[in-house]
């Protein structure tokens, strides 16, 4: 089973920031409304992720580090309504063999936490009682240390840390009500407070995408048939810092999908635009029988059955939020 963890790690775990969403990702399923996130050297040192969600039992303590062992899913059924973000029970057992890793975690009705380490192939492991609030704290370190073929592919710090950054501004953008708080080497990055009105969540936006992008968008909030759109849009600036700044989501999962870049694209060049470089972030919210989101972990795809539909909807209220801020 070791090798097979090392295999599986290859595809879920590529550098820091692969480990940074499945814990992430892990944290949101366990329902977590605060995740502290401390990375050392651009995560290559150390990882520590700490949240206050459900916290993991003493008897479920080694079995979460188990491949396939998931509390996720109990039958077939599931698989096809799965809505966790996490659900082939791989992260854990992956992130395991590639590092040094600690777990520890209480459940809300235990007043004892449970801590289990592992060490690379040692996949033995001894669970051992512990202090920690309600909630699981997962420290990782030496990532790839005894796989020193992939750690050679590592980047430096800074990149690696900002890949990190990336992942977590994804997923902080799509929960809002849930504060998050980034160090690295010691130095805070960002604090994020719940952010559950209008105007916290645009401090959240201009805190993690820039105060550049949101001093320049309007606001977007549009519902028609069924469909809401929710967000911001840029105005277009020739910025190259804000090249990369696009963010859709569609029922809180963010994509990359062909069809919504281009019915932007085509709002903005319609609105005279031309040529310039759409950032926004922005939310759709539809009936979920309406659309497939890829549930590949590592893809952002969606295909939507409606797809005339979502098009012109999107062109249409993009065209209009863009048309009356024209300068
Ligand atoms: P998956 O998320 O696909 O189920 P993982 O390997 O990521 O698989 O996690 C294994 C199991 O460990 C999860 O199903 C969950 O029960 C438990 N787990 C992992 N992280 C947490 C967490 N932060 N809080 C509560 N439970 C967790
Ligand atoms: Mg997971």
């Amino acid at each position: 089973p070791l090798l097979a963890n090392q295999i599986a790690a290859g595809e879920v775990v590529e550098r820091p920031a692969s480990v940074v969403k499945e814990l992430l990702e892990n944290s949101l399923d366990a329902a977590a409304k605060r995740i502290d996130i401390d990375v050392e050297q651009g995560g290559i040192k150390l990882l520590r992720i700490r949240d206050d969600g459900c916290g993991i039992s003493e008897k479920d303590l080694s079995l979460a580090l188990a491949r396939h062992a998931t509390s996720k899913i109990h039958n077939l059924e599931d698989l096809e309504h799965v809505c966790s973000l996490g659900f082939r029970g791989e992260a854990l057992a992956s992130i395991s063999s590639v590092s040094r890793l600690t777990l520890t975690s209480r459940t809300l009705n235990c007043e004892q936490a449970w801590q289990v380490s592992t060490e690379g192939q040692q996949m033995n492991c001894q669970i051992q009682p512990s202090a920690h609030p309600n909630g699981t704290t997962l420290e990782v370190r030496d990532l790839f240390f005894n796989t020193p073929a992939r750690r050679k592919f590592l980047k430096t710090e800074k990149t690696e840390f900002d890949h990190i950054q990336e992942v977590i501004r994804r997923l902080s953008l799509a929960h809002f009500e849930v504060a998050f708080h980034l160090t690295h080497n010691g130095k805070t990055i960002f604090t994020l407070h719940p952010a559950l009105d209008e105007i916290a969540r645009a401090r959240r936006v201009g805190i993690v995408c820039g105060s550049e992008f949101i001093n320049q968008s309007t606001p977007i909030s549009i519902e028609k048939e069924g469909l809401s759109l929710y967000g911001w849009v840029g105005f277009p600036t020739f910025s190259r810092s804000q090249a990369d700044l696009q963010y859709f989501y569609v029922n809180g999962r963010m994509v990359r999908d062909k069809l919504v870049a281009h019915a932007i694209r085509q709002a903005y060049r319609d609105v005279l635009y031309n040529g310039r470089h759409p950032t926004f972030v922005l939310f759709l919210q539809l009936n979920p029988a309406l659309v497939d989101v890829n549930v590949h972990p590592t893809k952002h795809e969606v295909r939507f059955r409606e797809a005339r539909l979502i098009h012109d909807f999107l062109y249409s209220s993009l065209h209009r939020a863009l048309a009356e801020v024209r300068p």
